[in-house]
């Protein structure tokens, strides 16, 4: 039994030994678990196996800075400070400043500060529960960007580094931590001049550049009727220096009751978003900040439902394409979008472009 053991300790070795050999034209690929999700990351260049390397430290730097459920990260050390100012690093607070103007732009439909109603539902701990209404007006009260202070710029050039929160409020960078990755992936790009990669941190994709032959990259939307079918789609996407960003009712939930309850909430009621919508996706160049922004976007334009997220890429605050998809199989597409979207056949969804 040992020796069978240690034969396939060695033979364990060979293979890592043999994953870890580029081939000289090949792409690098890494698969990561990280933030929760599976990310895939597929980069070209002469130096893809370090920027692969740099790219999957900082996923692990940036989950263990930001994850809720890390005792050790920084929002761990600042949610359980009660009350108190800690140091949590300008790294964290520039984030939370990002969100902060997300609050405010999207009218409060994202809110990182809804972390202690997303935990009454149980699903940071995956013990799903449907709370009392009464508990939940009462969580509500300690929801809202005011409830957080930051401080401590100690030069014109630094920002802040310091932060505290109201008791009882915490934070949850979950709508926009996996975005916020895909920027700082974008820099290591280009630090390592990539010419072309492709990267999916679970839902959230970034496609830079184009595909070695000059193509573009072929993105599916999921169909969120089937989805433990990855190669079930709504539609390709075909992008080229772009982030894409889902945010989808189908990703976690639970029922009880007959009843399904999913995981983003709207911040006006403590309960899930109930407005039709399945699923988001938000596109945008691939910008510095754009996918922050666009994962911020897909989970503030799921609580808003498919008129108010029409009115609000209509208004222009933001520079972004978006498809929507609700429950009765109608799929929006936006205009900036027409000529890359290409409607899956057969699924049963009805397809409009929006100007
Ligand atoms: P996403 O998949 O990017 O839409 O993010 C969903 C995650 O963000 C949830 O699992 C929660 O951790 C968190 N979240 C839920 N509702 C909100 C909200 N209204 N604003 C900000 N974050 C939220
Ligand atoms: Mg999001």
């Amino acid at each position: 039994m040992k020796r069978i053991a240690a034969l396939f300790l060695a033979l364990g070795m060979v293979l890592a030994a043999g994953c870890a050999q580029k081939d000289q034209d090949g792409p690098e690929q890494r698969e990561v678990f990280a933030m929760d999700t599976a990310m895939v990351l597929t980069i070209y260049g002469e130096d893809a196996v370090r920027a692969a390397n740099a790219a999957e430290e900082e996923i692990y730097r940036l989950d263990s800075l930001l994850s809720r459920t890390n005792e050790a990260s920084k929002v761990s050390l600042l949610n359980n400070a009660g009350g108190k100012m800690v140091p949590v690093g300008v790294a964290l607070c520039d984030l939370i400043q990002t969100a902060a103007t997300y609050t405010e732009l999207t009218g409060g439909a994202f809110d990182i500060t809804i972390a202690p109603v997303v935990s009454a539902w149980g699903f940071t701990t995956d013990h799903y529960q449907v709370p009392e209404q009464e508990e939940l007006e009462e969580l509500l009260t300690h929801v809202g960007m005011e409830h957080v202070q930051l401080s401590g710029k100690s030069g014109a050039s630094a920002g802040y580094e310091n932060a505290s929160l109201d008791p009882g409020t915490q934070i949850d960078m979950g709508g926009i931590a996996k975005g916020y990755a895909s920027d700082r992936l974008s820099v290591i790009f280009q630090e390592h001049q990539i010419p072309q990669a492709l990267i999916s941190l679970g839902g959230n994709v970034l496609a830079w550049g184009s595909k070695p032959d000059g193509s573009a990259w072929r993105v599916g939307i999921q169909d969120p009727n089937a989805p433990s079918d990855p190669n079930a789609y709504v539609g390709i996407l075909q992008l080229t220096d772009a982030f894409a960003v889902t945010s989808g009712s189908y990703e976690r939930f639970f029922e009880q009751d007959g009843v399904t309850y999913h995981h983003i909430i709207d911040p006006s009621t403590g309960y899930p978003a109930q407005n039709g919508l399945v699923s988001v996706t938000v596109v945008a160049d691939a910008a510095q900040g754009n996918g922050t922004m666009c994962d911020a976007l897909s989970t503030a334009l799921f609580v808003m439902g498919r008129e108010e997220a029409l009115d609000f890429w209509r208004s222009g605050a933001c520079d972004f394409e978006m498809i929507l998809v609700d429950e009765n199989g109608l799929v929006t597409v936006t205009a900036g979008l027409e000529d890359c979207f290409q409607a899956a056949e057969g699924g049963g969804y009805t397809y409009e472009v929006v100007s």
